[in-house]
């Protein structure tokens, strides 16, 4: 459990450590980091983080010291292992899925065929309904 004195910077670090960094948004927050900063604060329950999933939801409360709470399955569901890819023959090269992606994952210029790096896709999701001719869907690794 993190100690209550601890300072509040490093409480959210510790927090942020646990989330999975898809940067995917499904909590409703921003990112990682400021879901981190609410549950630090005592604004958000340990419950909202699906790519973290039940392992990451008893996490959270086991820092927090407070009873764990199953994720919740409405904002979304844990799938790990899972990538975007752009079907290169109908991507129009407009930029929209680079401008979606919080990971930097997307690679391309303007009208240029775009493609993505595994390594570094975090499976949110983000870019596919950023593309307006749906040409980006998400596979299994
Ligand atoms: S749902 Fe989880 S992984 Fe997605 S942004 Fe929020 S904290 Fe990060
Ligand atoms: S490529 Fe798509 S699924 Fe992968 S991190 Fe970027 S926005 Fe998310
Ligand atoms: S949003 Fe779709 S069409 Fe536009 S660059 Fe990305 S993959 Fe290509």
């Amino acid at each position: 459990m993190i100690p209550d004195d601890l300072p509040f910077a490093l409480k959210v670090e510790r927090l942020e450590a646990i989330l999975p960094q898809t940067q995917c948004r499904l909590c409703d927050f921003e990112g990682c980091k400021p879901y981190a900063v609410a549950m630090a604060q005592g604004e958000a329950l340990t419950d909202r983080c699906p790519p973290g999933g039940d392992e990451g939801a008893r996490a959270l409360a086991e820092a927090l010291g407070v009873p764990f709470l199953a994720y919740d399955r409405s904002r979304g569901l844990a799938v790990p292992g899972i990538v975007a890819r752009v079907i290169e023959e109908d991507c129009i090269g407009c930029t929209k899925c680079i401008q979606a992606c919080p990971a930097d994952a997307i690679i391309g210029g303007n009208k240029l065929m775009h493609v993505v790096i595994n390594d570094w896709c975090t499976g949110c999701e983000l870019c596919v309904p950023a593309c307006p001719v749906d040409c980006i869907e998400m596979i299994e690794l």
